[in-house]
């Protein structure tokens, strides 16, 4: 029995990594399963102002490394691979990675989330040069300057709302004539004087050779195109939590986010927990991810013990 591990956590992003380290210097010995593509969200990002404790600001992969290091400074063993299949019906719990089968007591699940992208030719390299998908995030950087946010939902109407303090115009384009966001949040969009709509269409490029400059659009009723000036392209058209594994294995909202006891982190099956993007529709930010993987390493902490597993 002593293969068996006190606890793996599944995702490497803030909220992975935080239970990790909170797990680690609770002398719970984790595996992390970091994933092919570690870090998470912030990967992707350029400069995080926003996260405690770097009055300056940090780039986002660095504040990801210095969390890592943080979590192995105290003994988390990290796997660089993506966990090929889990089962959480049985106890010991076990995670499949190629050949090996690694088992647990407990798992902490924190496999996030990704913004859904418009699959444009110039949008991945033009991700920190003008394209985002977070206006909390960005937004900051478009002081006086003009912005397209693409959407209809209430992500769309929040975000352009929220960028209007920095910028001096915000353009929604919607692909229908007629909003999907609630009533609140659209007659706040429609009363905000900064805010214009292009309904009926679609980006079919973000233009711009270092930085964007501009996106192309299409008519999609006329089938008409032409370019929009603009300094950002900020894409709020939804995002999908990372489920795929967990999907039968614990119980899942009709959006596919995990389904937890709040305010602690227990998903369906006692014993696995879940933490940061994958449990969160509203917040998503990599503080209040940090915050529920610090949660979730202590309700493992403590249902371990209660099991008798751990001291
Ligand atoms: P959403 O409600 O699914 O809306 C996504 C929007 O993006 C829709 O208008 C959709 O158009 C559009 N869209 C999707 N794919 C597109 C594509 N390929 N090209 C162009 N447009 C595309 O997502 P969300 O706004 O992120 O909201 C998700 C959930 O969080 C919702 O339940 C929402 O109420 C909630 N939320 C609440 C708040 C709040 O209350 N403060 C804030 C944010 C989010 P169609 O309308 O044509 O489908």
């Amino acid at each position: 029995m002593d293969d068996i591990r006190n606890v793996i956590i599944v995702g490497s992003g803030p909220a992975g990594l935080t239970a990790a380290l909170y797990a680690a210097r609770a002398d719970l010995e984790p595996l992390q399963i970091e994933g092919r593509e570690a870090g998470g969200q912030l990967m992707l990002t350029t400069e995080v102002e926003n996260f405690p404790g770097f009055p300056d600001g940090i780039m986002g992969p660095a504040l990801m490394a210095d969390m890592r290091k943080q979590a192995e400074r105290f003994g988390t063993e990290l796997l660089t691979a993506d966990a090929d299949a889990v089962d959480l019906s049985a106890r010991p719990f076990t995670v499949t990675v190629g050949s090996d089968v690694h088992r647990a007591h407990s798992v902490i699940i924190s496999t996030g989330a990704t913004a859904r992208w418009l699959g444009l030719p110039n949008e991945q390299r033009l991700i920190g040069k003008g394209v985002s998908s977070c206006a909390t995030c960005d937004g900051f950087f478009f002081r006086d300057r003009e912005l397209v946010v693409v959407g209809g939902g209430d992500s769309a109407m929040e975000e352009a709302t929220f960028l209007t303090k920095f910028a001096s115009k915000v353009t929604i384009i919607h692909r229908r004539d007629e909003l999907r966001a609630s009533k609140i949040m659209q007659e706040r969009a429609f009363k905000n004087d900064k805010i214009d709509f292009v309904w009926n269409a679609v980006v079919e490029d973000v233009l711009g050779d270092s930085v964007v400059e501009g996106v192309q659009l299409r008519d999609t009723s006329t089938g008409e195109t032409w370019e929009h000036r603009t300094d950002g392209l900020f894409l709020a058209i939804g995002h999908d939590p990372t489920t795929g594994l967990f999907r039968g294995q614990v119980e899942l909202d009709d959006e596919g986010y995990i389904i937890v006891d709040e305010p602690s982190t227990q998903t369906s099956v006692p014993g696995a927990f879940a933490a940061g993007d994958v449990v969160d529709h509203t917040y998503r930010q990599a503080v209040t991810a940090a915050g529920t993987g610090c949660r979730a390493a202590m309700d493992a902490e403590r249902w371990l013990a209660s099991e008798g597993l751990v001291a």
